[in-house]
């Protein structure tokens, strides 16, 4: 159902545009089937190969269905194979990360979902001239504590974004005042047509919570660049006091992050709080008592509640200061203007 005054300023990056642009179906049940049965002999053993996966547990929020077929590629090769098959059943790709900034839909993703979280995509390996090279499945979590080990300053604004290099590359994510394209140098990635290139930082078109050569590309990795060279009880301190001052301004419930992109000059959270929405409950999402830019899960939430909550919260927040605030949370495979 669809609100008949709705606001349509929603802006072009909200959704996870598949990176393979297919029909975005494959005809009914026997279709997919048929399409997971052709990927085994592509790809070497040591993918792995799911159908009707369940993709809650593998977001933050921990809402949402299955993805039609899901794989978790082991190489680039086996990466191409995957991409190569899904462009001649013109299936739709979508990328996971660590699912942290992103809602899951109740009926799944109709779509190839991939994600890199096999151990090749994990690697962290300094240049031996102050720069690292990142894949694109490493944890920020451990992009920081080895860049830490390493004596590298500079990483330090990730400490606490449960999120991953390329996930964190494609929302160009920030904190504490850093970007992370601002400690990128290039990124290598692997484009529609399957081919593999490395662009330079000055080629990519990047802005808050957003990259546009990733929307339609996979990031593989990054080489980074730190800003310079210390103690790393130094660095492990200034994690530290990030990670205190997250700790006092976070929900820890479960929820995808901030929600609402800021407006220039505004904090969304601070307009949501002054529009009395603290609290404010579908079922169990809630606006965040902590920090009312962030939707939490009290306990067995489903999309739908988590959408209408926030098609509430936008619709409170547009009547009471005339502002529309656009959602920085991702909406898995589909589009925020279908449902908002
Ligand atoms: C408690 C909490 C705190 C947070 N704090 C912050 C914060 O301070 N700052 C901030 O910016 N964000 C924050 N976030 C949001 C989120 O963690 C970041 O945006 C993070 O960078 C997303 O990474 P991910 O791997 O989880 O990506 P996902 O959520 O899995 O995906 C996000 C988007 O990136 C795409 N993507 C993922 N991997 C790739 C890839 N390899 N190639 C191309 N596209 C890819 C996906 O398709 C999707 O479009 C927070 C989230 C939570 C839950």
């Amino acid at each position: 159902m669809r609100a008949t005054a709705r606001p349509r300023q929603l802006d072009r990056e909200e959704r996870p545009r598949p990176v393979v642009e297919g029909s975005g179906r494959v005809a009914g049940p026997l279709g997919w089937d048929d399409f997971f049965a052709s990927l085994k002999p592509l790809v070497t053993p040591a993918t792995k190969l799911e159908r009707e996966a369940s993709l809650a547990a593998k977001t933050t929020m921990r809402v949402g269905g299955a993805a039609r077929v899901y794989a978790e590629p082991a190489s680039i090769a086996d990466l191409q194979a995957l991409g190569r098959a899904a462009r001649a059943g013109q299936v739709d790709v979508f990328v996971l990360g660590r699912g942290s900034n992103l809602i899951v839909p109740d009926e799944g993703v109709e779509g190839l979902v991939l994600a890199l979280t096999h151990a090749t995509w994990a690697g962290f390996a300094p240049d031996g001239e102050g720069r690292v090279q990142a894949g694109a499945g490493l944890r920020l979590k451990n992009l920081c504590g080895q860049a830490a080990k390493a004596g590298l300053v500079g990483f330090e604004f990730l400490e606490g974004i449960p999120g991953s290099v390329g996930g964190a590359l494609r929302m160009n994510a920030g904190a504490m005042g850093g970007w992370m394209f601002d400690v990128v140098e290039e990124v290598q990635l692997l484009t529609l047509a399957g081919e593999v290139r490395t662009l330079a930082k000055a080629e990519m078109h990047v802005d808050y919570r957003h990259c546009a050569e990733l929307q339609e590309a996979i990031a593989l990795g990054a080489l980074l660049r730190p800003a310079a060279q210390a103690d790393t009880d130094g660095i492990k301190r200034q994690m530290d006091a990030y990670a205190r001052k997250r700790h006092e301004s976070q929900p820890r419930e479960p929820s995808a992050g901030c929600f609402f992109k800021n407006p220039p000059g505004i904090s969304a959270g601070r307009v949501i709080d002054e529009c009395g929405l603290k609290g404010e409950r579908v079922g169990d999402a809630e606006v965040s008592a902590t920090h009312a830019n962030f939707v939490v899960n009290r306990g067995q939430a489903t999309a739908a509640e988590v959408i209408e909550l926030v098609r509430r919260v936008r619709a409170r927040v547009r009547q009471v200061t005339g502002i529309v605030l656009v959602p920085e949370v991702l909406l898995f495979g589909k589009k925020w203007e279908e449902v908002l």
